[in-house]
């Protein structure tokens, strides 16, 4: 057996006693645990071959490689237990309460998958129509990532809900986030196309999750239409049509014609009627999940949650995910505001303090301070948690080698809203520029470049992108310092441009943007006949007459492409003021400034060739 004692530092060894870490824990938090020194663990780590800091978060592999070195069976908690224990601590636990017989029936939850192109968003845009309640006034549909509508059977008005983003992409990604958000699949297969890969796939996923599908075959309407030979196929894959003796729902639709669209949302409720037993308390704390976050340009963090259990009302203390807040307003997918959400309900929810992820879970607490805390110790566990899986496992063997090959481009993407920054993404990693050169994104997230990113940025070579948002202050500083390459884009193409000739090597944009100076608006003067002009104080740089603005709002680029068209000191025009002088900034006809908003001026330069 080996020495109790390594690098002439003793080791207290555990002799197969277990010790519990979360994942993304460090050496000092092992130490700690185990009464060790954490310089001895990063010693006998590095005996190991691993060279690690004592505060670095340490990946699950490593934990166990030196566990098994000092005898101490080491069990990293996952994220979804250390969650459940982390609100068992609040006396909170997420699921349903109380006494079964007591609930209610609630609504199916219905996601709409299939191949590409065989109609999906077509037949919720027509399903969406079909409503038979009528609603108030002003209520212009929205996307908000879900909605109800209310259909009749056998004289009954029964509702149904719809996840409004088609596809088994968010089907799968929620589902691997542990949220189970749907009741009924509907499976759409174009008739004049048949079986394709993706219905195989999308069939696959719905039975794995043992979710009943309902079949919509679409596009009947069409020449070379052949809804048997569909039936028929489907058969290979354990799908069988009532008709032919099993038990799947078929029904010929088509979206484009709304045809069988009644026929369509009977058979989702004669399949949930038959086969589950939607039933939730009304009655207890309301929990649910995200169905898609955003950060809105007037209303700030806006979610869509679909409420599973209790009753959501405005007031309430929330916390999703690690966003936290009070229920300012409830919103449903016309626009109008709600009292109350119940089970099986999509809201949007306006209060939160920052953009939660979809598939997050969200709960009612009792005070704001508990929604906090939660919040807290979630944000410090995703951060451990990124950090940890960020870091290469470098031997000392191969550390030379592997800066060596570094052939790997790393990203951070934060965009304004969680649908954007997807799209970015998946636009990007589309780029295929050569075998030996790879594009990873390390993070994403929805809202301004934080300090945060800008630290995770320092660990590898990593481009930031921000989409419509920009760093925080002390963000911006710690880039300039550290080198960290921040660009911004409002438009994607040129972002995919942009990146895709940097993999090229060939990245020569002709002009650059340069900084001119930042201003902090202190008050908001009305001119008469000249609009609104921006009593700011110059918070960096200088701003000059003339030169191009932009206007940044809690870190979002609220308006682009503005010029500074007055500047005044008291009565005086002039043409520039420094850093740490007040002065009134006419922004020509853009009106909308508000107190606290940031005016950051800059100028095109061009750069030179490399
Ligand atoms: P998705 O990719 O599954 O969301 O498919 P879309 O809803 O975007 O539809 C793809 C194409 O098929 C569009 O051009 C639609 O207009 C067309 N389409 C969808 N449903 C029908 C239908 O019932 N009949 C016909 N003729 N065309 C349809």
């Amino acid at each position: 057996m080996a020495a109790p004692s390594m690098g002439g530092v003793s080791l207290p060894r555990g002799n197969g006693q277990t010790v519990r870490l979360p994942r993304g824990a460090s050496l000092t938090d092992l130490a700690e645990k185990i009464g060790a020194q954490p310089a001895a663990l990063v010693t006998a780590l590095f005996h190991l071959g691993e060279m690690v800091t004592a505060t670095q978060s340490v990946n699950d592999e490593t934990l166990q490689l030196l566990g098994a070195e000092i005898d101490w069976d080491i069990q990293v908690v996952s994220p979804e237990d250390e969650d459940r224990e982390l609100l068992e601590t609040f006396d909170l636990t997420f699921g349903d309460e109380g006494d079964e017989e007591d609930w209610e029936a609630r609504p199916p939850v219905v996601t709409v998958m299939g191949h590409v192109d065989h109609g999906k968003t077509k037949l919720l845009d027509a399903l969406r129509n079909t409503n038979v309640v009528a609603r108030e006034a002003g209520g212009i549909t929205q996307h908000i990532g879900a909605y109800q509508i209310v259909t009749e059977l056998e004289d009954n008005e029964r509702p149904i809900t719809f996840i409004d983003t088609p596809g088994h992409e968010s089907f799968t990604a929620m589902r691997a986030r542990g949220a189970k958000v749907t009741d009924i699949v509907v499976l759409v297969v174009a008739a004049d196309d048949g079986v394709m890969p993706q219905t195989v796939e999308a069939l696959n996923h719905a039975q794995a999750a043992e979710v009943p599908i309902v079949v919509a075959v679409n596009k009947i309407d069409k020449e070379g239409a052949n809804p048997a030979k569909i039936r028929q196929q489907l058969t290979e894959y354990g799908l069988v049509a009532e008709e032919y003796g099993g038990d799947t729902m078929f029904v010929d639709v088509s979206a484009t014609q709304r045809l069988g669209l009644d026929e369509l949302l009977t058979a989702i409720l004669l399949t949930a009627d038959a086969s589950l037993d939607l039933r939730a308390n009304t009655q207890q704390d309301p929990q649910g999940v995200v169905i898609e976050g955003k950060l809105d340009k007037g209303r700030g963090p806006v979610a869509t949650v679909l409420v599973q259990r209790g009753t959501l009302r405005q007031g309430d203390s929330i916390v999703a995910g690690d966003a936290y807040g009070r229920v300012r307003s409830l919103l449903d997918e016309h626009g109008n505001k709600l009292k109350e959400a119940l089970p099986a309900r999509p809201v949007q929810v306006v209060g939160l303090t920052s953009v939660p992820r979809a598939g997050d879970t969200f709960l009612v607490v009792e005070e704001d301070r508990v929604a906090r805390q939660i919040a807290d110790r979630r944000q410090a566990r995703i951060r451990n948690a990124q950090n940890a899986s960020m870091r290469k496992r470098i031997s000392l063997e191969d550390l030379d080698a592997a800066l060596k090959e570094n052939r790997q481009l790393n990203l951070i993407i934060k965009g304004d809203n969680s649908g954007t920054v997807e799209a970015l993404e998946e636009a990007l990693m589309k780029i295929e520029v050569s075998d030996d050169i790879s594009l990873r994104v390390i993070h994403r997230g929805v809202g301004g470049i934080t300090k945060s990113d800008i630290d995770l940025a320092l660990a590898d070579d990593v481009i930031v992108l921000g989409f419509n948002v920009r760093a925080e202050g002390q963000a911006t500083e710690l880039a300039n310092r550290e080198g960290v390459d921040v660009r911004y884009y409002s438009v994607i193409y040129q972002a995919i441009e942009e990146i895709e000739a940097a993999l090229k090597g060939m990245l020569k944009p002709e002009y650059e943007e340069v900084a001119l100076g930042s201003a902090e608006v202190r008050e908001v003067f009305r001119v008469p006949r000249i609009g609104n002009v921006a009593g700011s104080i110059v918070r960096s740089g200088t701003i000059t007459r003339n030169s191009k603005a932009r206007l940044v709002r809690d870190g979002v680029v609220v308006a682009d492409n503005l010029t500074v068209e007055s500047l005044r000191r008291f009565k005086d025009d002039v043409t520039e003021v420094r850093e740490g002088y007040e002065c009134g900034i006419g922004l020509g006809s853009f009106n909308d400034i508000k107190v606290e908003d940031v005016i950051e001026t800059f100028e095109m330069r061009e750069k030179p060739r490399a």
